[in-house]
Order: structure tokens, then sequence, then C-alpha cells
């Protein structure tokens, strides 16, 4: 039932890609005079690699996924931006969520002009039954599946998300921004069976290089090629890509995972110590290295942990009285809880 082709859109289809200079780029001790840079100045004189080679390469050993099958983008914003403008036709195809979930999706829907269809989760922020979301789709275009879910915490079931996949012929975006944070299983592993997935992840949580922008899709070679085809050329800078590689290291690897160790004992004292005051509601369970909790009175806590220097993210657009709290280093926690006790007072 899925056909790629078919979702490809039209104008994309077309198109003749930009040819950079830098096509043949071999790096090194080739005479570079094809792409009006200077000849002067730092390493920083050259247009970056717009294929990313190394740092691709690096991460496909890393994830055991092949090159073919990894898009690079200037975050996972510009990657979720590129999917829209291949795949999601304005005014025909829409774009699927679950609510409350990450809101670039919707901003990415809005800017690109399609039409997003919420479907709501339930009041513990699990998924609606297979039926009510199979019953929900009418077209084409993106389902977004964000799982550790942002700003709830919660991670949702590989079987599920496979079920969704066969019932849409548009693609499923499972983003797992949060999944180094989480004890389960990466969707990766599914993209051998399902056509139309991809999955998002980012160096910018566990990696800890939010500042780099380096956002990763992985799904089969003809969605990812048509990504590269449509990307600005050289939309991963120099710096980005050689940072990144050095991040992937063995001895960052062993570093990034002691963090991550200790983001998730840090998350599981403050779960314990947030539960344990008069003023939460409602605390959940997180697999992200944050914490969404319902307080009585958000108003109140927001201005004293201002007055305090800390700042939190207001979620109650979202979910009454939700405040999310991303978890820092163990003296910011302490300082949290502290100011928080002493409101209580
Ligand atoms: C933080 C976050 C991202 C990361 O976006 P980048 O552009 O890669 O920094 C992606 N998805 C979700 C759900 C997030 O919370």
């Amino acid at each position: 039932m899925f056909d790629l082709e078919k979702i490809i859109r039209p104008n994309i289809k077309m198109l003749t890609p930009y040819s950079s200079a830098r096509d043949e780029y071999r790096g090194g001790t080739d005479i570079l005079l094809d792409a009006n840079e200077s000849p002067y100045g730092s390493a920083l004189n050259r247009y970056p690699d717009p294929y990313q080679t190394k740092l691709k390469q690096a991460i496909g050993k890393a994830k055991g996924i092949e090159v073919s099958s990894i898009f690079i983008g200037n975050g996972s914003d510009e990657a979720i931006d590129l999917l829209f403008r291949a795949y999601c036709e304005p005014k025909v195809d829409k774009a699927y969520i679950f609510s409350p979930t990450y809101g670039m999706y919707r901003v990415s829907a809005q800017v690109n002009n399609v039409e997003l269809v919420e479907l709501p989760l339930t009041v513990e922020f699990e998924l609606p039954s297979i039926d009510m979301i199979k019953d929900s789709i009418t077209s084409r275009g993106l389902f977004f599946i964000c799982s550790p879910n942002n700003p709830t915490g919660n991670i949702y079931s590989l079987d599920v998300i496979s079920e969704i996949a066969k019932a849409f012929d548009g693609l499923v975006i499972l983003d797992e921004a949060y999944i180094d944070f989480s004890n389960s299983k990466s969707g990766t592993c599914l993209l051998d069976k399902i056509d139309n997935l991809v999955v998002l992840q980012t160096m910018s949580k566990a990696y800890g290089l939010a500042g780099l922008r380096l956002g990763l899709a992985y799904a089969n070679k003809k969605i990812i090629s048509v990504l590269n085809k449509i990307k600005p050329p050289y939309n991963v800078n120099t710096l980005s890509q050689e940072k990144g590689l050095e991040a992937l290291n063995e001895k960052n690897s062993k570093i990034r995972e002691k963090q991550i160790s200790e983001i998730i004992c840090q998350r599981e004292r403050m779960f314990k110590a947030l539960n344990e005051l008069p003023i939460t509601v409602e605390v959940f369970p997180s697999q992200g290295n944050f914490i969404l909790a319902i307080f009585t009175n958000p108003q109140q806590i927001l201005e004293s942990l201002r007055n305090e220097g800390i700042i939190i993210r207001d979620r109650r657009s979202q979910i009454k009285n939700g405040l999310r709290i991303s978890i820092g280093n163990p003296d910011e926690n302490t300082k949290l809880i502290n100011t928080l006790n002493e409101l209580c007072k």
C-alpha cells in the first residue's frame, strides 16, 4: 500500500538539485579554485563537506546504520521542515500529532501551510486506541510520534508504532530526541521492516551539544536521498561536523555514558523529591531528562523560582497547572528542591 513515489511532492520530484562546487570534494591536497573562497585564513576559509562524510561514517558505525540511510540537519528542526517540504503537499496532505507534544511539529506544519490533526493522548498521556487512531487518518502526509514524549516523559511501545505505520500511507516520524535517557530500545531496529518510518535523533540533549545544531534522521535510503537533494548544500558547518565527530570517539562516548547515568540518577531523585512536596498534585514518571508535574500553585512557583534565578518551563497552555522541569546538575537540582521546600513553609 505504501508507495514512496506517490508521496514525494511533484515539484520536488522534478527538482534538479543545486550542484555545489565541492561535489567532487576530496579534501586535502587539491588546489581549490572552484568555489570563490579566499585562499587565506584558517581552515574555515573553505566550505564544509556538503555530504558530512566523516561524521556520517562515525554515526553509522555507532548506531549500526548505513551511511546512505542517514541525514544530518542543522538541528532536528531542519529535518522536520525538510520532511514537510518533500513529503507533504500543502492543503492536500495533513500532519498528525498526539497532543500534548513538542511544539515544532505544529510550527513547521503552519509554515508549510499544512493542516494539523491533533489526536489527544489519554489523561495518563497514553496513546488512544489503535482503532481510534486509524479512524482519524483521512489523508497522506506526516504522522509525528514523539517517544519519549516531550513534555510528558512517557514512551510508547514499538508494536503500536509499527501498527500506525502499517495503517498510514504517508511517513511516520518517530522523534527519539530523548531515547538515550530511557531504558527502551530505539525504533531504528524497525527501519529494515518498515518502509515509511523515519527516526529522528539529535545531538542536542544526551550528547550535550545543543549549540552545534546537529539533528539526525534515519530512514530507508530513498527517503533520505530526497532530503539530501533539497537541503541547503552547506547546511552543517565545518565546526559542527568536527565537534560532532569528536563527540563520538571512544573517550568522549565513555564520558557521555557517565553523564547520562548521572542525569538518570538525578531524575529519580527529583521525581521522589517532587512527589514528597505538598504542592504537587501529580508528578509524571519520565524517560527523558525532564519531569512534568502538576502543581497546586504554578504561578506562585514560577515567580518564586524566578526570584531565585531558576527558570523552568511553563506548560500550562498545554496541560492544566503543568510545569516542566529539566534535570540539572546535582547542585542546581538541590537549589530547586530547597526553593520549593521554602515555599511550602
Ligand atoms: C529538544 C528536542 C529536539 C531537538 O531539536 P534540535 O533541533 O535537534 O535541537 C527534537 N525533538 C524534540 C521532541 C525535542 O524535545
